[in-house]
């Protein structure tokens, strides 16, 4: 303390004695008034005198206290706005509605919210922003272990005893008369508006984040070829499309099909322990990881009713795969075989996905055809045609 601090803290001390002591010869009952003012007004301003001395040391605690309470993840609950549990809602209930689904332009105003914080590993940030499409967190496409040609699972097939009439029976059957049952279906329906479906089928199943799989669900497994399954029941036009697709020329590759909940769960477990390691809370790692994997209970390959399929020259699970050959002939040719396209594009405010054109889900030919022909999603089909 220098001379002139130590002089203004002397006068400031007398003038409050000489004050309370002119008051207490005056008020000799309220003296202890002044005791006590004279005791407070020091106090006080020996603190206020504290602070002055030490302004810069003071003035940087409360930045560094300031930047600490504002950058809190507790100041950020718009993080998790987009988590849904919305598991009770029925299907009759299901309307085709924005404000149930992740717009993309609410994933972009969640990204900026994350970017904004600081303690947060950016490069976990970059790669869920990246990875919005479930698949391209999950699937195996670059492992070829974990891949099918059509050749593969003829061969498997055959070696399997147990396949070896139903690869009989799937030989004999000629592709041209596939379409027949499409044909006699619809000359029944004379007024469109009179085709329905029974939400009931197994085939048109309608599996997304609002509507999880239900707990009693149960399919028969088949193995389409080593470790990969499926629901049985699609294997067959499974191979009539692979193999319509080989006498045109195209070689479709099955990667992904059928996976457990228990490999669903572990993938999304370790996604959020990703996240959490990178700094985040732990709603703040589940709402990014349930950006880039599928919630454990809402993924179609669960079900073994979604297969994710690519060509011999083309391996990457992305928008490119559209332009393709293959993915060309699937997009016009899937339906004729039960199986859609089921994240387009230009329906992801209504999916919740981004568009994968390498996504296909079998529904059955007659949905199949509706959903084809009036370039809807199958959750637009549910909400005209299921009764
Ligand atoms: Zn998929």
């Amino acid at each position: 303390m220098n001379a002139s601090n130590l002089q203004m803290k002397l006068t400031f001390k007398n003038k409050v004695i000489s004050t309370v002591s002119k008051f207490n010869r005056k008020h000799k009952a309220l003296s202890f008034l002044g005791i006590a003012y004279a005791l407070l007004a020091i106090t006080v301003y020996n603190i206020l005198f504290c602070f002055y001395r030490n302004a810069k040391r003071h003035i940087c605690l409360a930045c560094i206290l300031l930047f600490f309470v504002f950058s809190s993840s507790f100041s950020y609950p718009a993080m998790s706005l987009n988590i849904s549990f919305a598991t009770d809602m029925s299907i009759e209930d299901y309307t085709v509605d924005d404000s149930i689904s992740l717009s993309e332009t609410e994933v972009a105003e969640s990204n900026a919210e994350l970017a904004v914080v600081n303690d947060v590993d950016e490069t976990l940030i970059e790669e869920a922003r990246d990875s919005v499409n479930p698949d391209v967190a999950e699937a195996e496409h670059l492992d070829p272990e974990k891949q099918a040609s059509l050749s593969d699972i003829l061969e498997s097939t055959r070696e399997d005893e147990q396949n070896e009439a139903e690869l009989e029976s799937i030989t004999t059957v000629d592709v041209e008369e596939k379409a027949d049952p499409v044909a006699e279906y619809f000359s029944q329906f004379k007024d469109e508006d009179d085709r329905s479906f029974d939400g009931s089928e197994w085939n048109i199943i309608l599996v997304n984040k609002q509507h999880p799989i239900p707990d009693d669900y149960e399919f028969p497994l088949g193995v389409i070829s080593g470790s990969m399954k499926c629901d049985e029941r699609i294997i067959s036009p499974l191979l009539d499309m692979m193999r319509a697709a080989s006498s045109d020329g195209i070689s479709l590759i099955i990667c992904s099909p059928y996976r457990d909940l228990d490999r669903q769960t572990m993938l999304f477990d370790t996604k959020i322990d990703r996240y959490m390691n990178g700094g985040m809370s732990y709603m703040e790692a589940y709402n990014l990881a349930s950006q880039a994997v599928t919630v454990p209970g809402s993924s179609e390959h669960q079900i073994g009713l979604a297969i994710d399929i690519i060509s011999d020259n083309y391996s990457n699970l992305d928008e490119g795969f559209a332009n393709t050959p293959a993915g060309k002939w699937l997009y016009d040719n899937s339906y004729k075989y039960g199986f859609i396209l089921r994240y387009p594009a230009g329906k992801e405010n209504i999916t919740s996905i981004e568009y994968e054109p390498w996504h296909f889900r079998y529904v059955g030919v007659d949905a199949a055809t509706i959903i084809y022909e009036n370039d809807i999603c199958l959750e637009e089909f549910w909400n005209t045609y299921v009764k």
